[in-house]
């Protein structure tokens, strides 16, 4: 799949998980990365292997805290998407 067709169907993917409040709309202030350990990918569901990198993000919803886990470029496609949807949203309140 040409790059830029991937990355519009992460970054749609990233949009709509927000919207259903399966991923948080902004990015936590912490994140690791480090090597993948077969863990689900929380966009994309697919395995992200010892040879790829591992994207960790902890946000807290409450009480509870949740960890979340991307590959490179779905890590890259959910900020994007929290980006459009602070934008989104801060340009609502002004009005
Ligand atoms: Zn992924």
């Amino acid at each position: 799949m040409p790059l830029k067709a991937l990355e519009n169907e992460l970054r749609l993917l990233a949009r709509n998980r927000i919207q259903e409040g399966r991923l948080p709309s902004s990015v936590p202030a912490r994140a690791w990365a480090g090597r993948g350990n077969d863990a689900p990918c929380s966009l994309c569901d697919k395995l992200i292997g010892k040879e790829d990198i591992e994207y960790e993000v902890e946000s807290v919803a409450g009480e509870s805290t949740r960890i979340h886990r991307f590959h490179f470029l779905c890590h890259a496609a959910w900020q994007l998407e929290c980006a459009r949807h602070e934008h989104l949203s801060g340009a609502g309140r002004k009005r």
